[in-house]
């Protein structure tokens, strides 16, 4: 405890109907989850659904609600084949990227929020994937102090950000203290969905409301040996 829910790749390209049924689980069980949000989406898989001039007035009705948005990248266009810190996948808007081209990424980003009113504080990569050089960018060029992409059992600081563990990409009982379930609704089918609500019907008393929280617990040994059990397993599949 606590579970969270997290859902990535809100943008003015998104499939709004799928969104729209996820804030309505949501809504039922009342919880509010982290939202990922591509600032400047030119994702190539994203090109299939039509720009929504509406989307700020969207994210506006979240926030009310008490949804976290978060960073989500910049343009959520992949180019290096690297992992860096949390290697969940070979490949990286920002893993591997030169410091400066980081930098900007992170500024521009930042600004896209500001303009429409929002601070963010949290930031989370696309495919999981950042470096040390991506740490410098969100510490120069922005207030974000708060990672969620970790594989441990609970958050913990270091190098002046609380990292929040993110271990799970659908809803189960899991042997960690704290569990970010991450959810992309643009590609989620209707089993997807029945299986989330009937999980949250179940057992909702696991969940809370996502909060931006910083931390100043150290990572543990066991944090550590749960990180190299999760890594070692996906090289073995
Ligand atoms: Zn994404």
């Amino acid at each position: 405890m606590p579970y969270y829910i997290r859902l990535d790749d809100a943008c003015e390209k998104m499939d709004v109907k799928n969104w729209a049924r996820m804030e309505e689980i949501l809504d039922r069980h009342r919880l509010a989850p982290l939202v990922g949000i591509i600032p400047c989406c030119e994702d190539p898989k994203m090109e299939q659904y039509p720009a929504d001039p509406t989307f700020w007035e969207t994210v506006s009705g979240w926030v009310q609600k008490g949804w976290v948005p978060g960073l989500h990248g910049y343009n959520h266009v992949y180019i290096t084949k690297e992992g860096g810190m949390n290697p969940v996948q070979k490949r990286s808007e920002f893993a591997g990227v030169p410091l400066d081209v980081q930098k900007e990424k992170i500024a521009d980003g930042v600004k896209v929020f500001r303009e429409r009113g929002y601070e963010p504080a949290v930031f989370f990569a696309p495919s999981h994937t950042f470096d040390r050089n991506t740490l410098t960018a969100l510490r120069e060029c922005s207030e974000i102090r708060i990672i969620s992409d970790t594989i441990a059992d609970k958050p913990y600081a270091m190098d002046g950000f609380t990292f929040i563990p993110q271990q799970s990409g659908v809803v189960r009982k899991l042997p960690f203290d704290t569990v970010t379930f991450c959810y992309h609704p643009n590609l989620m089918q209707d089993a997807d969905f029945k299986r989330l609500d009937a999980f949250l019907g179940e057992n909702r008393g696991l969940f809370r409301n996502f909060e931006a929280k910083p931390t100043d617990r150290k990572r543990s040994l066991y944090d550590l040996i749960l990180r190299e059990i999760y890594f070692l397993r996906r090289i073995g599949r």
